[in-house]
């Protein structure tokens, strides 16, 4: 037993590699963005719980246009939750930058979270050289990694 919290998070080299240049192309801003892939009981109001496996990432404008708020673009989720329904899949969480901070949720992510209590939120910093990806779990409050493994497909 881990201390990592269920689902175990499986991302390509390449989808990696577009969230974190994402994430610098958007400097000083926060970047953000969406994560597809399969769920488990979700239905049309409701996300369903992740498998884990992240079949597409989609890169979204921050509305908040912020170096210490994001907000992914509404266009922008529209556009995401249509491709998700059309290849089988759901949205199974999102990602944002934190540009001078560690990637671990900080207040305001932990309440925005409350609006989607299934989703995978990955937080990349990019305080040191070299950035860094964490995934948590939020739900009522409570912050809980999950292990992500990088996978060459
Ligand atoms: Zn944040």
């Amino acid at each position: 037993m881990s201390g990592f919290a269920l689902p175990l998070v499986r991302f390509s080299v390449s989808q990696h590699r577009t969230i974190i240049g994402h994430c610098y192309s958007e400097l000083p801003n926060e970047a953000c963005g969406l994560l597809l892939g399969p769920a488990v009981g979700g239905d049309d109001l409701h996300d369903g719980e992740p498998t884990g496996a992240i079949a597409d990432v989609v890169t979204t404008r921050n509305e908040a246009a912020s170096a210490r708020l994001y907000a992914i673009h509404g266009q922008d989720y529209g556009t995401a939750r249509k491709a998700a329904r059309e290849s089988g899949n759901r949205i199974v969480g999102c990602f944002h930058s934190h540009t001078h901070t560690d990637a671990y949720p900080s207040p305001t992510d932990v309440e925005a979270a409350i609006h989607n209590p299934n989703w995978l939120y990955a937080i990349v910093s990019l305080r040191a050289e070299t950035p860094m990806l964490h995934v948590f779990r939020m739900q009522s409050g409570n912050i809980a990694e999950c292990q992500v493994v990088l996978e060459a497909r």
